[in-house]
């Protein structure tokens, strides 16, 4: 990556020449709004003076006759106004591509981004996404299932990457599978269905609303809590209780019941996911925190594993 300049006029001052401004390039100038102060550098450079900004700029004469020409310092500008309001800091353009510049994100990262991307992020249709931090977190993700992400899966669909196992075997996962923890190293055979699994309750106070109770099952339900379920890493939560099985398909039998059962006593209780959407990445198994003894109960009742 190239280090942004500021600046891609020459910090040097242009050399005047002691030619006649014609009064016909003068009203031109006027009417797109700049003064002619100089002729420069040859007979077809002059230097204007923006009258937005009071700033000074070299344009050929044939661009004031037959154009209308950009004043950089007003460019700049808007360029910096826009990234503050797209919620970044303009560091300044890309010398290699007029279409771009770079900006420091909140997290502390450089990015490169062009123009329009960041008009389309004031208007609020697309976000700025950092690729270090979504880099890091996707990583966290994998490592909590105990792999390492690679890179990209060369020839399988978008959502695929390639991560290695703990075992040192490498397998092509969805990252939507990597997240819920649900499939198996195919090499060793460890994973959802054959590992130790536990059922739990995990209960979540969510800013201005009632608080929530989800039930579920997971490998890891601290790490499918923290790096999973919460959207942001300050939502408070806790894992109530959870229950041991002895594999993650034993739980998710034992788990389906348990949700169809609150389903028929409780439906008053079921949350729609458009009010938890905003907190939480998961669809379904969210209930008012008044279920929260009825699946304490619940997890209670379940027989008790040694532990391992
Ligand atoms: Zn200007
Ligand atoms: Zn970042
Ligand atoms: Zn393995």
């Amino acid at each position: 990556m190239h280090e942004p300049h500021l600046f891609d006029t020459p910090p040097t001052p242009p050399v005047s020449l002691d030619m006649p401004i014609h009064a016909h390039w003068a009203e031109a100038a006027q009417a797109k709004g700049f003064d002619i102060l100089h002729r420069v550098q040859d007979r077809y450079h002059l230097e204007l003076e923006c009258h937005a900004c009071g700033e000074t700029h070299i344009s050929k004469l044939y661009v004031v006759m037959n154009n209308q020409p950009t004043c950089p310092h007003c460019t700049e500008t808007s360029w910096k106004e826009d990234a503050a309001a797209a919620g970044l800091f303009w560091l300044g353009r890309d010398p290699e591509d007029r279409h771009y510049g770079f900006y420091e994100a909140p997290c502390g990262h450089q990015l490169r981004r062009q123009f329009e991307l960041i008009k389309r992020i004031v208007a609020g249709t697309c976000t700025h996404r950092c690729e270090t931090c979504h880099e890091a977190k996707e990583q966290a993700e994998a490592a909590a299932e105990g792999w390492v992400l690679l890179g990209a899966a060369p020839g399988r669909e978008m959502g695929y990457r390639s991560y290695r196992h703990s075992c040192g075997h490498e397998q092509m996962i969805a990252r939507a599978n990597m997240q819920s923890g649900r499939f198996n190293c195919e090499a060793c055979g460890k994973g959802w269905a054959s590992a130790r699994s536990y059922i739990y309750c995990m209960r979540f106070e969510l800013p201005g609303q009632a608080p929530v109770v989800k039930l579920g099952f997971s490998r890891n339900p601290q790490s499918r809590l923290t790096y999973q379920l919460k959207r942001r890493p300050d939502l408070q939560a806790e894992i109530l209780h959870s229950v041991a099985l002895p594999t993650g398909h034993k739980a998710l039998c034992v788990e389906k019941p348990m949700h169809a059962t609150l389903k028929r006593d409780h439906p008053h209780s079921m949350i729609p996911p458009e009010m938890y959407a905003p907190w939480l990445r998961v669809k379904s198994e969210i209930y008012s925190a008044d279920l929260q003894p009825v699946i304490l109960d619940m997890l209670d009742a379940l027989p008790l594993l040694p532990d391992a």
